[in-house]
């Protein structure tokens, strides 16, 4: 059987399914290729229920400090299986409502495994499929490690995690990036007893120099044990010897370090280090087959692969180039305060002309009104417009985007302030730090600024 399309996408994860969605608005004709179950990384085993976890250990640690509101609570504690429950509920009910919304615009979905048997043929099943342009959005998955192999039951992925209905005591997270940070928070919040070991020399090496030193402070504060510039030495009967000499014993090792590209078979895709080359349009050496989201190795994040996914459905339809500025693209660490940055790092401007402004949050009323006063938003700014943010504080998520969309439209100062910012909120915070740039704080004493 032979079936012709104007698009096929192998993936249906963030990017392949909103490139679906796109295409078939534009008025393609649209394959989609999914060999489980629609939504990809993201909703099976990434952001979505990672953080109906989260949601649930949040609550807890809340409610274990209610008295000190005034809210008179007793033996606070959870249930994990209920909380485990309940995050897989929420999976498969938007599993099935992301299906239905995908095939709502008409695109063929197939649940089979794909591979490319020419430049246009897909082959999945017996059938193979006919394609003018084609899209692979087959993402990551977690990467092997040398001498750290997975198992599943002592050493396990992000995946495998996921699927313990009962956590046990002692956990070591080794690697501290969002996956490994936001598992530390969830676990440490649950009351396990949490070691984080990190290869470079500090927590979160991504992160801006000053947001991985307030990580630092909010690990010790929650007994969150962590050790830098360390690594694996061996593994001996569940026995873990650290290259600082320490031996620790936990119940289980969650490896939170790297992943790596799912390639489909077929074709000979030229690379870049693991990943997919891609070029600025994210085309591959194939010049009718692009490569989006985890595959390019660009950026790990389910809301980048959606913006290279619709910006390469525009690109095919209309000609435009697809925008895609790395470095304007937000980053969360979520978890209790939010972690959230977007643009360049003063690591990055080191050499340049830069101004620097840090708001702490504790000269908020809302952050005392909430006991929330850990955390602080830091700009940065090039020639009077921002070149980067930097934010630990609730909302955090959120607020990035405000000065997202400051960096993409390259407002200046004046343009900034031009807007309000309401009271008492945290995007004050946002605001004051914009004043500081020139020494202009209304919130904090002449002293500090
Ligand atoms: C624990 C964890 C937490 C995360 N939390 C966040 C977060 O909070 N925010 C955030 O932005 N990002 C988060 N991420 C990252 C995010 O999940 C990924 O960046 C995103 O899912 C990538 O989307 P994608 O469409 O490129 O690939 P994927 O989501 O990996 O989807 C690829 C799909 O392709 C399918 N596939 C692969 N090969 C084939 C084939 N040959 N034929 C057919 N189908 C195939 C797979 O089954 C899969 O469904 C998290 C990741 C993890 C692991």
């Amino acid at each position: 059987m032979e079936n012709l399309f104007d698009l096929g996408i192998i993936g249906g994860g963030p990017a392949g399914y909103s490139a679906a969605i796109r295409a078939a608005q534009k008025g393609l004709s649209v394959v989609l290729f999914e060999k489980n179950c629609m939504g990809g990384v993201c909703l099976n085993k990434g952001c979505i229920p990672t953080k109906a976890i989260l949601h649930c250990s949040d609550l807890y640690k809340s409610l274990k400090k209610a008295e000190k509101f005034g809210i008179n609570t007793s033996d606070i504690s959870y249930d994990y299986e209920k909380i485990f429950n309940r995050k897989n509920e929420i999976v498969q009910k938007l599993q099935k409502s992301l299906t239905k919304l995908v095939q709502s615009f008409g695109v063929q979905i197939i649940n089979e495994r794909a591979e490319f048997a020419s430049q246009r043929g897909i082959k999945a099943g017996n059938d193979i499929y006919i394609c003018t342009n084609i899209i692979i959005a087959t993402g990551s998955k977690p990467a092997e490690i040398k001498g750290l192999e997975t198992d599943g039951k002592f050493i396990l992925t992000s995946d495998d995690v996921l699927n313990l209905s009962n956590l046990p005591k002692n956990i070591l997270i080794t690697g501290s990036g969002a996956i490994g940070v936001e598992w530390a928070r969830i676990l440490s919040a649950l009351d396990k007893e949490v070691c984080v070991v990190e290869l470079t020399d500090r927590l979160l090496p991504v992160a801006d120099a000053e947001v991985s030193k307030r990580l630092e402070r909010l690990f010790k504060k929650s007994k969150i044990k962590f050790f830098t510039g360390t690594k694996i030495e061996n593994i001996e009967n569940k026995s873990v010897k650290l290259s600082n000499s320490q031996v620790i014993t936990p119940d289980i090792i969650l490896c939170a370090a790297g992943r790596e590209p799912v390639i489909p078979q077929g074709l000979d895709f030229e690379k870049d280090g693991r990943f997919v080359k891609v070029d600025e349009n994210f085309k591959t050496n194939f010049d009718n087959i692009y490569a989006v989201g985890d595959i390019n190795g660009k950026l790990q994040l389910a809301h980048s692969a959606q913006h290279q996914a619709t910006g390469v459905v525009d690109y095919i339809t209309s000609g435009k180039n697809v925008h895609f500025n790395k470095e304007s693209v937000p980053s969360v660490i979520y978890g209790a305060p939010e972690i959230a940055w977007v643009g360049k790092t003063e690591e990055m401007l080191a050499g340049t002309d830069y101004k620097v402004s840090n708001f702490p949050v504790s000269a908020l009323g809302k952050a005392f009104a909430d006991d929330e006063i850990d955390g602080f938003v830091k700009v940065l700014s090039v020639d009077d417009k921002i070149a980067g943010a930097h934010i630990v504080c609730p909302e955090a998520s959120s607020l990035i985007h405000q000065v997202a969309l400051m960096i993409d439209n390259n407002l200046t100062i004046d343009d900034i302030l031009k807007t309000v910012f309401a009271h008492p909120t945290y995007s004050e915070a946002v605001f004051e730090s914009i004043l500081g740039l020139d020494n202009l704080n209304l919130s904090l004493p002449k002293s500090c600024i």
